[in-house]
């Protein structure tokens, strides 16, 4: 496989979907694994990700494609990540890496860290990259290129942190080291919260029955649209990353929602002023955003997929 020197021997995938394919395939690129094995859930699934040939070797349970592995990777939702681990605990080999790509820190480590065999290097990661679609066919190559991967170290052993570092990097990402309550709030504002509000304001223009679905579609261009492309994402993954980072998106909502009321009632007195003071200063966190190469001033945002994580 590749060229590159292999980082980890044998890497199994536990989850084929979005988030694992697309590492499977990244790893192929840069050559840095010798064996990828995978296990998902349904046998639809496993028979595809045969069928493409995703990973070299696809078991049944999660605890065969675990065996003699050097990294581990939980690519689940984060909700099942708790009793895929209870069952791939004892399958461990010792010295063994054992990560997850999981959208949330705190409840991903509250549920597996007491699990983790002594002996076995457990770092917490979340790679900043998605897209809205899912399952075994939707991963690929560059889905992490250029986007920051945030590893959560705690006390963890410091070679395995930076060979997972190492193997991230060679995925395409940069790297990042953060504690995971910090990780759950930078992602409550970026990610979390605007993916619900997109929920909700597709879900209103569902309920406005003045505005026909015809013209929704139809105008759908005018800024709703990447609203829609945020809002057919999966429903459990963010069924999921709401239940458990609650306590940072409360937090982050309740500010919006302040936001939201000094806005509503500038535009109902006619406070054309803060209006043009607010969208100066946001328009400036665009800039920001475009200038530090996360993403692109193209009228489509030069996005085939998009936003995601
Ligand atoms: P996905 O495409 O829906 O894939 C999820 C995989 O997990 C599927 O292979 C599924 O198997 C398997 N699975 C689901 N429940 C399971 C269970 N109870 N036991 C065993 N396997 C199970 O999801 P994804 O987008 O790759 O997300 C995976 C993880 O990455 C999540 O924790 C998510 O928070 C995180 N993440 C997502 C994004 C994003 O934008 N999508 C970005 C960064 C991180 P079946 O196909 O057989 O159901």
């Amino acid at each position: 496989m590749g060229g590159g020197a292999p980082i980890y021997n044998r890497v199994a995938l536990i989850g084929l979907g979005l988030i694992a394919g697309s590492m499977a395939h990244a790893m192929r690129r840069a050559g840095v694994v010798t064996t990828i094995t995978g296990h998902a859930r349904s046998e639809e699934t496993r028979r595809i990700a045969r069928e493409i040939g995703l990973v070299d070797e696809v078991f049944e349970t999660a605890a065969e494609a675990v065996v003699e592995a050097d990294l581990v990777v939980l690519a689940v939702p984060v909700g099942a990540m708790e009793a895929v681990m209870q069952e791939i605990a004892p399958h461990l080999k010792p010295g063994a890496t054992l990560t997850d790509v999981g959208s949330v820190k705190q409840a991903v480590i509250a549920t597996v860290a007491p699990h983790v065999p002594e002996g076995v290097h457990f770092i917490p990661g979340h790679p900043l990259a998605g897209t809205e679609h899912s399952g075994p066919y939707s991963g690929f190559a560059t889905l992490f290129d250029n986007r920051w991967c945030i590893i959560v170290p705690g006390e963890a052993d410091a070679g395995a942190v930076e060979r997972l570092a190492g193997y991230w990097r060679a995925l395409g990402a940069e790297v990042d080291m953060m504690d995971a309550a910090h990780h759950d709030l930078v992602l409550a504002v970026t990610s979390h919260t605007p993916h619900l509000i997109a929920y909700t304001m597709v879900g209103v223009a569902e309920h406005l029955r003045r505005v026909s679905d015809s013209e929704i579609i139809k105008y759908s261009a005018s800024g709703f649209r990447d609203f829609t492309r945020i809002a057919a994402s999966d429903p459990t993954m963010w069924r999921d990353v709401f239940l458990t980072n609650r306590d940072a998106t409360l937090d982050v909502l309740g500010r919006f929602t302040e936001e939201l009321f000094a806005l509503q009632r500038a535009i109902r007195v006619g406070d054309g002023e803060l209006l043009f003071n607010y969208f100066t200063r946001t328009r400036a966190i665009r800039q920001g955003i475009i200038e530090a190469g996360q993403d692109t001033a193209a009228p489509d945002f030069g996005r085939g997929g998009g936003g995601g994580q």
